[in-house]
């Protein structure tokens, strides 16, 4: 599995730094079957005709590789294109829930391709959203101690002001911006003066 950052994938597949605005597309090599996907969550691409074209670029890609660095491997693969099935996202806002979900569904089926499929309702989406925040929160390694469990920092993000309302979960004792919660003064006040849950126990 090669991972490459948004940007280099881009001028790889497409050139020029004009036609960047496809560079935010998932793409997908798959070594076991010399594929290549470029993977569109909002369908607004031809997904076989670009993936081929997506293959013939990092086939191109491998072959300048060598001649500058000597670097041989993957240089005689043949790379084809090929189509991923995955369900479409039905609104504008959703994209980066849909490209985990597919990424998620690629490693765990890995080295098979998936066939990825999960409900795209604005509904399921929100909660999708959620749940993932939350496991990031969850897996994340900080001192919760003393930064907010919520942006991991000392003061809120952006925020000009050295007063910063802190709260305390009754249960887990992790500490949280008010601003990081969205909390309003009454709701800070209701949270500062009696029992008070935070958002990964009262799940
Ligand atoms: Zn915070
Ligand atoms: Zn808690």
């Amino acid at each position: 599995m090669y991972l490459l950052n948004h940007y280099t994938a881009g001028v790889i597949l497409f050139g020029d730094r004009t036609q960047l605005t496809s560079h935010r597309l998932p793409k997908y090599i798959h070594a076991n079957t010399s594929t290549v996907f470029l993977v569109d969550p909002a369908q607004s691409i031809k997904q076989l005709d670009d993936s081929e074209h997506a293959a013939k670029r990092i086939q191109e890609y491998f072959r300048v590789r060598r001649t500058r660095h000597s670097i041989t491997d993957w240089v005689d693969v043949k790379w084809k294109g090929g189509v991923m099935g995955h369900p479409l996202q039905t609104d504008g806002c959703s994209c980066g829930v849909v490209v985990v979900k597919m990424a998620k569904a690629v490693m765990e089926s890995f080295p098979l391709i998936p066939n990825v499929n999960f409900e795209c309702s604005k509904k399921y989406m929100k909660r999708e959203r959620r749940e993932l925040a939350l496991e990031i929160l969850e897996a994340s390694v900080f001192d919760e101690h003393t930064y907010c469990a919520m942006c991991a920092a000392l003061r809120p993000p952006g925020s000009g002001s050295p007063i910063t309302d802190w709260v305390q979960c009754d249960d887990c004792e992790r500490w949280y911006h008010a601003q990081c919660l969205a909390m309003d003064s009454r709701d800070f006040k209701k949270a500062e003066t009696g029992y008070w849950n935070c958002p990964l126990c009262n799940t």
